[in-house]
């Protein structure tokens, strides 16, 4: 069992006017911004972000390396739920050129529209039209490339054997709505269901290409090691305090146990021992190091109130702040005479002093 910490949910919100306007202006001049501008056409990222603060600027040709998406890079900065929007999404991209996207892998496969053979034979009149990704030389279309074709079908039953999925003999829109509706038993399963369907097709796209115009032959293995990487990859920038098993097989039953685990703990005040005073202290800080400051509260054995303090400690670190806090709460209650205390303050170095 494998526990998910909650993270933080915060959203900002910029008018889309403003948005809107700024991309206009932009669009020919310069490179697309990555969290701003509408590039994937679902919305500039920025409104997805699921963390605090204002994404840096960044340019979407940052994430695109050689041809293809960096999905390290993407893991690092994208939020989660929009890689798979965004690997389906590919660029043209030239240094000298402004950003644009030109075609987006899975929607244009499932339209026809990706440059196999068949396509390219419309324009330039016939030609050899067989596949290189297995024996069978076939006729290169979408079908065979990503689904029918020997080669797509064992990487799909690899895959989608540990699923539950039958994918044979599925034309590649059913075999890609199978995985999508799949249902999912937690977040990280709904991550993989709905994401691994576009790694696949990606690398089988990227097998194609490198047989058909790089030095390399077709290749199960690298298909199935790229793929596997990944998902790993993805997985572990996502979360990345749980150690994910490479091997599929072992990763899928691993992740459909995964639960999410919320801990609640009860926080009070409770009274200090007979002839006691209380002393609850803290510290603040803007930034560490930063300004900071520190407030007091004092109280009897039976909470009544005697004292408060509030001040600030002009620039410093969080641990000297809680520190100090501490030190004025417990300064006050000797020069008041008040000699038994307990101290009570949420801070790991106050115990080791
Ligand atoms: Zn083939």
């Amino acid at each position: 069992m494998v526990a998910i910490q909650n993270s933080k949910l915060s959203l900002e919100f910029i008018p889309k006017g403003k948005v809107l306007s700024k991309i206009k202006s932009n669009i020919q001049e310069m490179a697309f911004s990555f969290w701003w501008d509408n590039w994937l056409g679902s919305g500039p990222l920025a409104f997805s972000r699921t963390e605090g603060g204002r994404p840096g600027n960044t340019s979407v040709s940052n994430f695109w390396n050689e041809g293809q998406w960096d999905l390290q890079k993407l893991n690092g900065t994208a939020p989660a739920h929009k890689i798979s929007e965004i690997m389906q999404t590919a660029i043209y991209y030239n240094p000298d050129l402004p950003d644009k996207p030109i075609w987006t892998p899975t929607v244009r496969a499932l339209r026809n529209k990706l440059p196999t053979d068949d396509r390219v034979q419309i324009f330039c009149g016939p030609t050899v039209t067989r596949c290189v990704c297995c024996s069978m030389h076939a006729l290169e279309i979408v079908e065979h490339l990503f689904s029918s074709g020997n080669f797509a079908r064992i990487i799909w039953k690899k895959y989608g054997g540990h699923v539950g999925i039958q994918t044979e003999n599925l034309p590649l829109r059913l075999l890609l709505m199978k995985w999508w509706m799949t249902k999912a038993c937690n977040a990280v399963q709904k991550l993989i269901l709905d994401t691994l369907p576009i790694i696949i097709c990606w690398n089988l796209w990227k097998n194609r290409c490198s047989s058909k115009y790089g030095a390399k032959n077709t290749s199960l293995t690298r298909v199935l090691y790229s793929t596997n990487s990944d998902i790993n990859l993805l997985l572990r920038s996502n979360f990345p305090v749980i150690q994910w098993p490479f091997n599929w097989g072992e990763l899928y039953s691993f992740i459909e146990n995964v639960q999410h685990h919320t801990t609640i703990t009860q926080v009070k005040w409770t009274k200090p021992d007979k002839g006691f005073i209380k002393i609850n202290s803290d510290g603040s800080a803007m930034t560490n190091p930063g300004k900071i400051g520190g407030g007091v509260i004092i109280r009897d054995q039976q909470s009544y109130f005697i004292h408060a303090m509030a001040f600030p400690l002009g620039e410093g670190t969080n641990n000297y702040a809680e520190i100090e806090a501490a030190r004025i709460g417990v300064q006050w209650c000797l020069d008041n005479g008040i000699p038994r205390v307990h101290l009570e303050a949420d801070f790991a170095l106050l115990d080791r002093g």
